[in-house]
């Protein structure tokens, strides 16, 4: 599944922005740009390449995940975003979905012909990393017309309480992850297990993609090295 990143560079906004990976990487790479700049990149039209005999380079189907090093909603790409409308109506033959820490800004980012219901091949995810992101923005959330919603609680730094809102008709799933990185912040397992005990009662599909850098575990730490964050998690409820 490709990753569309048509920009790059963000500000943080709220708490789980704290150890934010796109300032990691950047600073990493020794890039003196400050990531707060953002810029358009080389894969804005990534969508529409196509191949030297004039077919789509990615073939009908092909699920994109938008904005992985910057926020579909950031104001710093308004002038850009009907743009990316645009190809994503090009392409309704493809999946896009991207999470956002400003859904508080959607309804006035939304193409003229969102319509009702949203577009069938858009995946909208809300993300909150506690209790008080989650009771500013899932109300929020709910509020807009999106045909697919989903929960990232991620990364997770405190235990969450997501009965009142979790529905299937409304919410198809809740995924829960933790922080990565050398100064990352605790995820505690108990959390996590409440969580996916919460998904289970209301029938709402529980997810837990990876235990970021530090697992706490009956009473234990536990450093979980970056690669094998995502398989951790997969096995955690196996045990
Ligand atoms: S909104 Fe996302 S990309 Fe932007 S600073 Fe926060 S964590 Fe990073």
């Amino acid at each position: 599944m490709p990753v569309w990143n048509p920009w790059h560079g963000c500000h943080k906004i709220s708490a789980g922005c704290g150890q934010c990976y796109v300032f990691r990487e950047d600073a990493a790479r020794g890039v003196t740009t400050p990531t707060t700049t953002v810029r358009r990149t080389s894969s804005f039209r990534l969508p529409l390449r196509r191949d030297r005999k004039g077919d789509w380079k990615f073939p009908s189907g092909t699920h994109f995940w938008l904005c992985f090093t910057s926020d579909m909603l950031i104001e710093e790409a308004d002038e850009w975003r009907d743009e990316i409308w645009d190809i994503i109506r090009q392409r309704s033959d493809c999946h896009f979905t991207f999470f956002t820490k400003r859904i508080h800004r959607m309804k006035s980012c939304l193409p003229h012909d969102w319509g009702g219901d949203g577009w069938a091949n858009v995946r909208v995810g809300c993300t909150v990393e506690n209790q008080d992101r989650a009771d500013f923005r899932i109300p929020i959330f709910l509020t807009i017309p999106i045909r697919h919603r989903f929960i990232i609680a991620a990364p997770l730094l405190g235990p969450l309480d997501l009965t009142r809102w979790l529905d299937p008709a409304l919410i198809k799933e809740v995924s829960v992850g933790g922080e990565s990185g050398k100064y990352a912040r605790p995820l505690d397992f108990d959390w996590v297990k409440d969580i996916r005990r919460q998904c289970h009662a209301a029938d709402v599909i529980f997810t837990f993609h990876q235990t970021g850098s530090y697992l706490i575990k009956d009473g234990r730490t536990y450093h979980i090295p970056r690669p094998h964050q995502h398989s951790q998690a997969e096995k955690a409820f196996r045990t």
